[in-house]
């Protein structure tokens, strides 16, 4: 049987949490009336979460298991789930109870109320996290903001839904080390947010130590555009001026005679063959970028409407 609701958690050493996971997750999606599966991803754990997961399959048969074999990080992690998850909606959540599992019906009510594909989780007070990951966090998605254009939402994690349209396109991007939270909102479908206070993790410690922080900073740079690789181009193009400039100077300086015997000919080569290297630089910056963005795979554009069929697509399940 298809599940109409899956949950995809990813989890890395969380045998402190997941008893306490179970204990509040169940109830909950019991309660919800809809079929649904949880999928527990075990992200390489070293520690009891593979057995205590084990035995949790035994006794909630709904709670499948995908483990792998090694440490492959959060995102990846969540990857994995999703394409293994079957559910006409998928939410994913984090292990620690951070993101309160209460909210899963209210995203799912608002998918269905207004016919939308995403819905995000946007943290409403971030009181519980350190004063360094809010500013850090601040700077940076206004930096991505500028950079980029997407509109990723400032205060919106990895806590949010997706619908079976949503999922499949996520899937079938060939990008690797993405990071969803850029990648779900430049798919463009029609999305909606849900408020939610981010809590205490719940027991254990974080399993994202700064390495991890910077690791996933430059993924969500080098993901969202080519822009650094612009920069190249730019500067190449300036240098080049600059070197004409000085070489236009070092002809002048000479025929008015302030110069020392063989000056000018070495500022004009020297300049001359640094503008070369400058632009042809900048070009293979171009063709990268461009390739780049081919590999990226991600839709250039996106269908709302066409009269020749007199519909928009159908968006998500219905
Ligand atoms: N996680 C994972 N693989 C990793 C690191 C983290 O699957 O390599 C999971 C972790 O178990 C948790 C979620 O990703 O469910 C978020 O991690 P964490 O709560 O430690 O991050 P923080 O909330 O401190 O940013
Ligand atoms: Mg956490």
């Amino acid at each position: 049987m298809v599940p109409e609701l899956s949950v995809v958690i990813p989890m890395y050493n969380e045998e402190d949490v997941l008893p306490l996971l179970v204990q509040r997750l169940r109830p909950l999606l019991d309660g919800m009336d809809v079929a649904y599966e949880v999928v527990a991803v075990d992200d390489g754990s070293t520690d009891l979460t593979p057995a205590l997961l084990h035995r949790y399959h035994r006794e909630w048969p709904a709670l499948r298991v995908l483990r792998l074999r090694a440490n492959a990080g959060h995102q990846a992690a969540i990857s994995a789930g999703l394409a293994t998850a079957r559910g006409a909606y998928v939410v994913t959540l984090d292990a620690d109870l951070q993101d309160p599992p209460e909210v899963i019906p209210e995203m799912l009510s608002a998918a269905r109320r207004d016919n939308v594909d995403v819905v995000y989780g946007v943290r409403s007070d971030r009181s519980s996290d350190t004063w360094f990951k809010r500013v850090s966090a601040q700077t940076f998605y206004r930096f991505i903001r500028v950079m980029s254009g997407t509109s990723a939402h400032a205060d919106a994690g990895d806590f949010r839904l997706m619908s079976r349209a949503t999922v499949d396109a996520v899937n079938s991007l060939p990008e690797h080390n993405r990071v969803l939270r850029f990648v779900v909102p430049a798919l463009g479908f029609p999305s909606d947010t849900v408020e939610y206070k981010r809590e205490e993790r719940a027991a254990g410690s974080t399993k994202y130590p700064l390495i991890k922080m910077i690791r996933l900073s430059v993924d969500s740079l080098t993901g969202i555009s080519t822009a650094p690789l612009r920069l190249a181009t730019i500067a190449g193009f300036v240098g080049a001026v600059l070197a004409l400039l000085l070489i236009g100077y070092g002809l002048v300086a000479r025929a008015q005679g302030h110069t020392v015997a063989g000056w000018t000919s070495t500022v004009a080569v020297v300049a001359g063959v640094g503008a070369v290297q400058l632009v042809c630089v900048g070009i293979l910056g171009e063709y990268i970028g461009r390739m780049y963005a081919q590999l990226q795979g991600r839709p250039t554009y996106f269908v709302a409407y066409d009269s020749l069929t007199e519909s928009s697509p159908q968006h998500g399940p219905t």
